[in-house]
C-alpha cells in the first residue's frame, strides 16, 4: 500500500496538494476525504475541483448528498455522506453509477459508508496537530487496494 504524507500550514497549501491531484487524477478514480469538522475538507475538494477543470463554485453538498460538476475535463461528482443514515441510502441515489462511471468521484466522510467502497481508492486524512500551529494540517495519501504507485 502506497502512502504519501503532506504537510500542509495553511488554507493555500491545502488547496494547491488538492489542485495537484485533481491535475494527475485518472478518469474513473475515487477519491474518499476524512477528517473531523474544519480540518480543512472542502478546502481541499474546492482544489480538486479546479485541479479538473471545474470553474463552477464548489462547496460541501452536505444537504444533497451528491453534487455534480461536468465543467472540467471529466465528471466530478462530489459526495459528502455526514448525514447518510446508512449505506442504503446510497443505493437510493445510484451510486454504483458513480463510483463504477467515467469521472473522478470524492467522497467526504466515506467511513461512514466503508461497506460500500471500491476494491480500489484514494484515501485522503487531514488531520490536525495543534503543538505545530494552528493552521498546520497533516494530509496522508493513501492508496487503498492498489499494489503499487496509484497516482
Ligand atoms: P471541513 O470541510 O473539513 O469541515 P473547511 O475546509 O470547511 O473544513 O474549513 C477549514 C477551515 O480551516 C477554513 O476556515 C480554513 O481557512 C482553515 N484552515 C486553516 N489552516 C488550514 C490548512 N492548513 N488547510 C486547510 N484549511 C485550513
Ligand atoms: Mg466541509
Amino acid at each position: 500500500m502506497d502512502k504519501t504524507i503532506f504537510e500542509s500550514f495553511g488554507p493555500e497549501d491545502t488547496f494547491r496538494f488538492g489542485k495537484e491531484l485533481g491535475e494527475k487524477a485518472k478518469e474513473g478514480s475515487v477519491f474518499t476525504l476524512v477528517g473531523d469538522l474544519g480540518a480543512g475538507k472542502t478546502v481541499f475538494s474546492k482544489g480538486l475541483a479546479e485541479g479538473l477543470g471545474v470553474t463552477e463554485q464548489v462547496n460541501s453538498p452536505t444537504f444533497t448528498i451528491l453534487q455534480v460538476y461536468e465543467q472540467g475535463r471529466c465528471p466530478f461528482y462530489h459526495f459528502d455522506v455526514y448525514r447518510i443514515g446508512d449505506s442504503s441510502e446510497m443505493d437510493e441515489i445510484g451510486y454504483e453509477e458513480y463510483i463504477y462511471g467515467e469521472g473522478v468521484c470524492l467522497i467526504e466522510w466515506a467511513d461512514l459508508i466503508e461497506e460500500i467502497l471500491p476494491p480500489r481508492y484514494l484515501k485522503v486524512t487531514i488531520e490536525k496537530d495543534v503543538e505545530k500551529g494552528y493552521d498546520y494540517r497533516k494530509i496522508t495519501l493513501e492508496g487503498v487496494g492498489y499494489e503499487d504507485h496509484c497516482y
